[in-house]
């Protein structure tokens, strides 16, 4: 499949009907006119077809559709009755025969644009095989519950032609420049505004908040989201569930559902409004009115992100049967979820925490167990999670033992702030200032757990806490060292905010 995908016959582009958005880098305006002409075309109500609004079960099938919703219109009547006065034959003939022809000769196809850091390891082929596991997750129903997530051209009664949901590569995996760890505010803005629509980063430790384990992450109704390599089935289920909030959709509890926010392997269902939200972008499909580009040539979201904007980890619901090996063991898309690992509290799971991080088998699970230990821990917990952590470092690392590592760095500073342990505070404030190596990688991923040791540091909330950023910054200002680009403003932020509310629920927002 390699190399054959880039182009897609069935995208209806290159009239005056539709404008080409190719060379447009600012989002899309809802000023779309296709869905009223679609409207004008099989007699139906205006608002049938909501402009504006990407999630319409109706695009996807009449099975699950409710045509009674009340949506936002974004020009009145006066406008639009003006507008498809304007309209001529001539238009509608032309597309007419883009309808017919998209219907008639693909399926119902998103093309992605898929983009890495310039030292990034991934090639087209696995591109293609983590997309046809996003495609299978959302068109293939995996259970009664689950939608056939399809264009369903015979509900324009037109053709009798369902066309199951495909995302493809749009042309070669490329590449982007700057940093490709999403650190602060700052950095997730700057990778999202790169062009492309799926950002493949190396680390990302802010989505929102600050936060550890965090493997994805991406605004609610956007143009570009941002996922680390995940190894395994998985990989194709969090790029779809990434993909999921960029349509507008939110978290959904429901534990096999593309929309939960844990992934365990069996996260592959939609359900029908879902489904309208996944093929809301298809080229070919003719309800595709917000008219964006999420090819080659797209450009990612240029606005800069606001709070509510973020997905949350706050959406998982600890069940009452959990316990804290279960609790570790869950793949918490947006990060570990600081106020739940609470709930663990006491020297009998820190005691659990401490033999599992000594354990090769639950390596996998290394990140969750190091920071929940943290959050959970006493004093006496510091030895266990500073051991691990320079086991961990001492070898050659790779970045998912850098996600790990930044993981117990924030965990550390928790427990620091619990406890006022000055062995954590010291392991932190030599971690945030790291050994340059002669491998330019392995810089990249010591810059990466300094900037998490910061993070730590502004976790403790202390007074000396807050000398030590002070003293980090100017070091920084004095002697720029590319790989440790702090956001300052935001650390000091945060640890504003621990100093006035407490550590609770200051990470991960
Ligand atoms: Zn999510």
């Amino acid at each position: 499949m390699p190399g054959s995908s880039t182009r897609l016959s069935c995208k209806p582009t290159r009239t005056r009907i539709e404008p080409t958005l190719a060379t447009d880098p600012r989002p899309p305006t809802p000023r779309h006119p296709r869905g009223y002409l679609i409207s004008s075309f099989y007699g139906l109500h205006r608002s049938d077809f909501p402009i504006g609004d990407d999630s319409t079960p109706e695009a996807c099938d009449q099975r699950g559709g409710n045509h009674h919703h009340h949506h936002t219109v974004h020009f009145g009547r006066n406008k639009m009755s003006k507008f498809i006065v304007h309209t001529d034959l001539r238009d509608r003939f032309i597309y007419l025969i883009l309808i017919l022809a998209a219907a008639l000769s693909s399926a119902c196809v998103t093309p992605l644009s898929v983009m890495q850091p310039s030292s990034g390891t991934l090639d087209n082929a696995t591109a293609d095989s983590i997309l046809s596991r996003f495609s299978d997750d959302v068109s293939e129903p995996d259970s009664e519950t689950d939608f056939a997530c399809a264009v369903d051209f015979n509900a324009l009664s037109f053709v009798d032609n369902a066309q199951p949901a495909h995302f493809l590569r749009s042309g070669d995996v490329g590449t982007y420049a700057g940093s490709a760890n999403i650190a602060s505010r700052a950095d997730f803005d700057a990778v999202m505004a790169t062009p492309g629509y799926v950002k493949v980063v190396n680390s990302i430790t802010w989505c929102g908040g600050f936060g550890a384990n965090i493997i994805g992450c991406a605004t609610i109704d956007s143009t570009s989201m941002a996922v680390v390599r995940w190894p395994g089935s998985g990989e194709g289920s969090l790029w779809a569930h990434e993909y999921g909030h960029t349509v507008g959709l939110p978290h959904r509890s429901n534990g096999t559902a593309i929309m939960n926010p844990t992934l365990n392997g069996n996260q592959d269902e939609v359900d029908s409004a879902e489904c309208g939200a996944f093929i809301s972008r298809a080229t070919n499909n003719p309800l595709n009115h917000s008219g964006i580009d999420t090819g080659a040539a797209s450009a990612g979201s240029t606005k800069a992100s606001r709070e509510s904007d973020f997905p949350s980890s706050h959406d998982f619901e600890l069940s009452d049967d959990m316990d804290i090996v279960d609790f570790v063991s869950e793949t918490f898309v947006h990060g570990t979820p600081a106020h739940l690992a609470e709930k663990f509290e006491g020297p009998e799971n820190a005691k659990i925490l401490a033999a599992m991080l000594a354990d090769d088998r639950e390596a996998e699970h290394w990140g969750n167990i190091v920071f929940t230990l943290g959050v959970i821990g006493g004093t006496d917990s510091v030895p266990h999670i500073i051991d691990w952590m320079d086991r961990m470092s001492s070898t050659k690392m790779d970045w998912t033992a850098v996600r790990q590592i930044s993981a117990g760095m924030m965990g550390l500073g928790y427990l620091g702030n619990r406890t006022g342990d000055t062995q954590a505070l010291s392991y932190l404030a030599e971690g945030a200032y790291p050994r340059t190596s002669r491998d330019e990688e392995q810089n990249l991923m010591r810059g990466a757990i300094a900037q998490a040791a910061a993070v730590g540091i502004a976790v403790l909330g202390s007074s000396k806490a807050l000398t030590l950023l002070e003293d980090l910054e100017y070091n920084q200002n004095k002697q720029p060292h590319p790989h440790t680009l702090m956001a300052f403003d935001e650390l000091f932020e945060l640890h504003q905010e621990v100093q006035e509310f407490g550590v609770h629920n200051s990470l991960i927002h």
